[in-house]
């Protein structure tokens, strides 16, 4: 009996295969593959124009690749065929997927004419067509989460960045996401606002939500990812649990990297 194909392929939440792409002559992507299981928190790692961001939008179709193919749970949305030609699902379709994927960027955008529990009840009204009322409830319960249900009625101008990146996780988590990538979320904050949404993700991560994170808070990853992918030049130059990853003397173009870490 063969057990292989259908598990197989239900296998990865969010799977890259040989995804490729390029800016004119450059080469950003050159053939990732990768895979994200059910609960498993996988952190992206890598110099500055190294590729992540453009590898964590290929993940959630916001950018499109000129070569390979991305599933999520399952689902081939778009690959692009032997002729180079890029096929891919009606948009309805990858709409409907793509809702099961949150983002969060290094930089927050709340709308500023909102306030903290607007612009997380905003999404539920437009998108998942729930009333006001009942989408105001589950804004309060998502800021709840993150710590900031006292902040529900603050305008993100008086909220600090710390506030703004956890109310734009709770935007995130209140669509229902299967799976939530994170681009370098604590970037663009203070370093003494960095371990609140840390903590937030970590909770996350324990309650079991998938989690792609581009990161450069090694003792994040260090702690919290199950699996750590080294990205340089466009390539995977390293992929595996943070304490191989972490204390592998045999690759240099790693440990070179670290070193700014240290
Ligand atoms: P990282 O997130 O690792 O810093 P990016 O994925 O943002 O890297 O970028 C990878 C490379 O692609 C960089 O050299 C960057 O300059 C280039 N790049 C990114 N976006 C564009 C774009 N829209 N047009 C041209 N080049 C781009
Ligand atoms: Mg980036």
């Amino acid at each position: 009996m063969n057990l292989n194909t259908a598990a197989n392929v239900q296998e990865y939440l969010v799977e890259a295969r040989g995804v490729s792409k390029s800016y004119g002559p450059a080469r950003v992507l050159n053939n990732i593959s990768l895979g994200v299981r059910k609960s498993e928190v996988t952190c992206i790692i890598g110099p500055s124009g190294s590729g992540k961001s453009t590898l964590l939008r290929s993940l959630a179709f916001l950018e499109e690749y000129d070569g390979g193919e991305v599933l999520i749970e399952g689902e081939l949305l778009g690959y692009v065929d032997r002729d180079g030609v890029r096929v891919r699902a009606p948009l309805a379709e990858i709409n409907r997927v793509r809702r099961h994927v949150g983002m969060v960027f290094q930089q927050f955008n709340l709308w500023p004419h909102m306030t903290a529990a607007g612009n997380v009840a905003e999404a539920l009204v437009r998108v998942k067509k729930l009333p006001r009322r009942e989408a105001r409830e589950r804004a309060l319960h998502m800021l709840d989460k993150v710590g900031l249900l006292e902040k529900a009625d603050a305008y993100p101008i008086r909220l600090s960045g710390g506030q703004q990146q956890r109310v734009a996780i709770a935007r995130a988590l209140a669509m229902e996401p299967h799976i939530m990538l994170f681009d370098e979320p604590t970037s663009a904050l203070d370093p003494e606002l960095v371990g609140e949404v840390l903590q937030v993700m970590k909770t996350l991560a324990r309650e079991g939500m998938t989690m792609v994170v581009v990161t450069h808070e090694m003792g994040f990853a260090a702690q919290v990812a199950d699996r750590v992918v080294f990205i340089d030049k466009g390539e995977i130059a390293a992929s595996g649990p943070p304490r191989e990853i972490f204390h592998d003397p045999n690759n240099s173009r790693l440990q070179q990297f670290l070193q700014n870490y240290l």
